[in-house]
């Protein structure tokens, strides 16, 4: 496992596990406990995947020490501002069941998050999370958070994959020393990106799968990734991607298949933010 070391200088692995959609609570527990005995490290949760409480009781029960782990969860809207926000936290750290988290991010730049961003600042200067960023900041607002606060955040979790490569973002988060980790690293399998042909023929080339030459390219660019499977063998599949290197001319053979724009989720639409902002988790 290759690791990042964050801007507030602790390391961040790689490769980790993302739990979104895993709602039913023996499939989310089965999927953490084969994550860790095939050897993630990086579990990603959130408040509104609605998941914290099994991936707790997952953990817990699989006797992985709490120091090798690497727990990332997420802030959601509804909780934005400095009281709401030192709530949640504490809210979401009861559900896992740890006394720190190790990365805490606010998922979407709604709300008032610079108050969020200040409660943040005060919960790492208590030892009770390791590191703090946002996820989904466009660069405009992540350059206005980076330049008006003390602390800058230690990661951005955006979504990228090869249909959205989002290489302007890349750059900034380059220039403002932020950490790019990609979900939806697979494209959430749209476009029937498993059968994709340029793909699957550097994969043939390595004797590697699509979703492993997908991977090996998010790490080439130095983007880190939290792919979710609820397959076994598809979570080592997923881990088995440092026995290969893509060539330059692979790696501009992928960028030709960017479309430069998400299909997944427009966040530059004016209905998203309405959405997002209307998505309640809690009474
Ligand atoms: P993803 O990881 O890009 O794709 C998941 C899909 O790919 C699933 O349908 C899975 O199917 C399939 N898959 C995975 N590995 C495969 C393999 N080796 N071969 C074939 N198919 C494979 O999508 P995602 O779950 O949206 O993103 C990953 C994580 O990012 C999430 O779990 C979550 O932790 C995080 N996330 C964060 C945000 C945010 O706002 N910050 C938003 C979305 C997601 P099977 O399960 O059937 O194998």
């Amino acid at each position: 496992m290759e690791h990042k070391v964050l801007n507030h200088g602790i390391r961040m692995p790689m490769v980790g596990y993302g739990v979104f959609q895993l709602t039913e609570e023996n499939q989310c527990k089965q999927c953490v406990t084969d994550a860790l005995e095939v050897g993630y490290r990086l579990i990603d949760t959130g408040a509104t995947f609605g998941n914290e409480e099994f991936v707790g009781d997952a953990i817990r029960a699989s006797g992985v020490k709490r120091e090798e782990l690497f727990l990332v969860s997420k802030l959601w809207i509804q909780d934005a501002g400095y009281e709401a926000t030192k709530k949640a936290f504490d809210v979401s750290l009861k559900k896992l069941k740890l006394d720190y988290m190790d990365l805490y991010l606010i998922q979407q730049p709604f709300g008032d998050y610079y108050g969020s961003w200040r409660a943040m600042e005060e919960l790492r200067e208590e030892g009770l999370v390791r590191a703090i960023g946002v996820s989904n900041f466009p660069p405009e607002r992540l350059i206005d958070l980076c330049m008006n606060n003390h602390t800058p955040p230690a990661v951005n979790q955006v979504e990228i994959h090869p249909f959205y490569q989002q290489r302007e973002a890349l750059q900034v988060m380059r220039d403002m020393d932020v950490a790019p980790q990609a979900w939806g690293p697979l494209s959430e399998g749209q476009k029937d990106i498993f059968h994709n042909k340029t793909l699957a023929a550097i994969g043939k080339k390595h004797g590697k799968s699509v979703a492993q030459v997908i991977l090996r390219w998010h790490i080439q660019r130095g983007v880190a990734v939290i792919p979710k499977t609820v397959h076994k063998e598809r979570m080592r599949e997923n881990l088995d991607i440092w026995d290969f290197e893509l060539s330059e001319r692979e790696m501009e053979r992928i960028a030709m298949l960017d479309i430069g724009h998400s299909e997944i989720m427009d966040n530059h639409c004016w209905c998203t933010a309405k959405q997002l902002n209307g998505f309640r988790i809690h009474a």
